[in-house]
């Protein structure tokens, strides 16, 4: 049966290349950049939409900034992580890991993420606060090389997420 969003909310036939759906068959705004989100809304509206310079900082994250916040928690949690872990924290972190893994916003993300921690060597290393953070490091490494961009420095990690850079 059809919900009354569904009903309402039509999706556009020809969708502009980059904007995907999510399981419910409708463009899934964290997971497409706001460029592409931006390009369908003009062809919607038939209006000439161009993107603001500045996106208001109160609107939906698209795929990118929902990325950067993530990032920023994930790391951050690896910032405080204590050195030396008991056992019941490390259960629950690998718990958390799971559960973000299956409730990240972009479904596509989320389940290349899932994937590459099945992969060896990929699970999640949380007994020490420099084993996580070097494991969290290596995930966004993962994530960095399938879009193409440049891998960061993993024995970096501490100095950009923790102590801050050494001048
Ligand atoms: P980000 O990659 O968000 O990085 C933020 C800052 O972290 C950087 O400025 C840098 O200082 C630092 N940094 C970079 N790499 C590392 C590292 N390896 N270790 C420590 N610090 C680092 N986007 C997609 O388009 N497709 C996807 O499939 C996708 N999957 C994702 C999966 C997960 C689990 C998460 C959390 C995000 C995913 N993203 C995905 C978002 C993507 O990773 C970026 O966040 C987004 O593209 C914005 O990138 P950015 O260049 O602003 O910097």
């Amino acid at each position: 049966e059809q919900t009354e969003d569904a009903k309402t909310e039509a999706v556009p036939q020809k969708l502009p290349k980059g904007v995907v759906l999510g399981p419910d068959g409708k463009p899934c705004r964290t997971c497409t950049d706001v460029s592409s989100w931006f390009a369908m809304a003009k062809k919607e509206t038939g209006k000439s939409t161009s993107i603001p310079a500045t996106i208001p900082s109160d609107c939906p994250p698209d795929v990118q900034a929902l990325g950067r916040s993530s990032w920023t928690l994930l790391h951050s949690i690896t910032a405080t992580y204590p050195e030396k872990p008991d056992g019941q924290l490390q259960t629950e972190t690998r718990s958390f890991i799971s559960a973000f893994s299956k409730l990240y916003p972009c479904w596509h993300c989320a389940s290349d993420f899932q994937q590459w921690m099945k992969e060896d060597g990929n699970a999640p290393r949380v007994s020490s606060r420099q084993e996580f953070g070097r494991w969290m490091c290596e995930a966004h490494n993962a994530v960095n090389v399938k879009l193409g961009k440049q891998e960061f420095d993993c024995n970096k990690w501490e100095e950009r997420w923790r102590t801050g850079w050494k001048d």
